[in-house]
């Protein structure tokens, strides 16, 4: 039986495992933390195939380089950029064009919605245990600029073939009554989805435990140890692990580890935060309040999760408390009931999202090592694209067939 070990337990690393599991491998999954300390746990927990355009593009690079010094922006870049962090800046800038989002769109779209079928048969088996709900995603704007770039980004969607429908400012308010009225209009993608993240991970925990997968907390990689063109061994905190096979799935840690294999992935975080309350009001509707970009999600029992803030680059974990004010101001101006939301300190999420720098996942192996892979980079889009991150790293260790090209997602792209 073959020995394979997954460095990182965020959802990307368990789906992979979960995947492999049913392939009758031997797994370990180290983490250097209790598996809820990751990006996986507190996101919005969205399913996007409405994101075709990827962050790499030639308007975020307007964006970016507009806000790059504007320290309210919800987009931020570090003020101090080390070596790795304008290598990234260089690439994702140099990506950014018409052609690389019109190559993509079909690219994202096929991931997206492969996954979320995944996702859909996973609840239909009952082999996991989460709430998914198929309400869609309303993206609401205010000011008029917002709203023509929203219509235009409706439009690249409807043209890939997903379900969307414009919204005017009465028609939201029939579908979300408490939005009204400094709503102008909105969007709303059918074809999207949602679930609660922390609900999903502590299912796959206890079902990967279940399927006498190991896994082990608290056990960081310290280094790796190669011969010839092979890794052979893992040291870590907790001793040393011998495996067949290595899959590295640390989020955008997973850039330090490739460095002592010599890759260079340009992977960086993207801090953003996120809390959760019991609403005045029940809220409806999964949204993105595209003024401010505010994630909304609700989970039921008028208890709602609201998201936000892009600060590109590592800055530690210190939480910039202009933005959580940035953050609740967006969420009274949209949604009148829930104004001034006093929020404490402890209720505050952190995570680090790993962009990549033209908007693509990477999945696929080490070229340079006969037995190394990595699954990282989803940006703002690791809980969509895990079950189909999973599958295909598990079909790409087990079998030559593969559900997906993966060429697009290569590391040495
Ligand atoms: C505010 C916010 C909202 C978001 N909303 C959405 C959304 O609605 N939809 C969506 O699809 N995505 C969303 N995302 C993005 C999503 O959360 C991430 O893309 C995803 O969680 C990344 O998963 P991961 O497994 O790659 O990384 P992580 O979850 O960060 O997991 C990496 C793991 O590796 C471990 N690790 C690191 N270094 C080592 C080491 N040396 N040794 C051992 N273990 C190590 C870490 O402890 C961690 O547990 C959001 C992110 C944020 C911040």
């Amino acid at each position: 039986m073959s020995r394979i070990v997954i460095v990182g337990g965020g959802v990307i690393g368990l789906f992979t495992a979960w995947y492999l599991s049913k392939k009758g491998a031997e797994i370990t999954v180290i983490d250097r933390g209790d598996l809820t300390d990751g990006c996986s746990f507190g996101n919005a927990g969205l399913i996007v195939p409405s994101h075709v355009v990827p962050l790499a593009s030639p308007g975020m690079l307007v964006k970016g380089i507009k806000n790059m010094f504007n320290p309210t922006s919800p987009l931020a870049i570090r003020m101090a950029p080390d070596n790795d962090l304008i290598r990234w800046y260089m690439r994702f800038a140099g990506v950014a064009s018409a052609s690389h989002v019109e190559k993509s769109i079909p690219v994202l779209k096929e991931l997206s919605l492969f996954s979320k079928d995944l996702y859909s048969d996973l609840k239909e088996s009952g082999e996991l245990d989460f709430p998914l709900w198929h309400k869609g995603l309303l993206m609401l704007y205010q000011s008029a600029k917002i709203g023509d770039e929203l219509l235009e980004e409706a439009e690249i969607a409807r043209h890939a073939g997903l379900e969307v429908s414009t919204l005017s400012a009465t028609e939201i308010q029939r579908m979300e009554f408490d939005a009204k009225p400094r709503v102008s209009g909105g969007v709303h993608y059918k074809s999207d989805a949602h679930l609660d993240p922390s609900t999903l991970m502590k299912s796959l925990i206890s079902g990967l435990e279940k399927s006498g997968v190991t896994l082990i907390r608290n056990c960081a990689l310290q280094k790796v140890i190669t011969s010839g063109q092979k890794a052979i061994s893992l040291e870590t905190q907790s001793g040393s692990f011998q495996f067949d096979q290595l899959v590295i799935t640390a989020g955008f840690w997973s850039t330090q580890i490739l460095k002592q294999l010599r890759i260079n992935l340009d992977v960086q975080p993207g801090k953003g935060y996120s809390f959760k309350v019991q609403t005045a009001r029940p809220i409806h509707y999964p949204a993105l309040l595209a003024d401010a970009n505010v994630a909304v999600t609700p989970f039921g029992n008028n208890r709602t999760q609201f998201g936000g803030g892009m600060e590109l680059g590592y800055g530690g974990l210190k939480i910039r408390q202009m933005r959580i004010k940035q953050i609740i101001q967006a969420i009274g101006q949209f949604y009148p009931s829930e104004v001034d939301l006093k929020i404490e300190q402890e209720q505050i999420w952190q995570g680090h999202r790993p962009c990549s720098f033209d908007g693509l996942p990477f999945i696929g192996p080490i070229p340079s090592f006969q037995n190394v892979f990595v699954g990282t980079g989803h940006s703002m889009m690791g809980i969509t694209l895990a079950p189909a991150t999973g599958k295909l790293l598990s079909e790409l260790l087990y079998e030559n067939k593969m559900s997906l090209d993966i060429k697009p997602f290569r590391i040495d792209r």
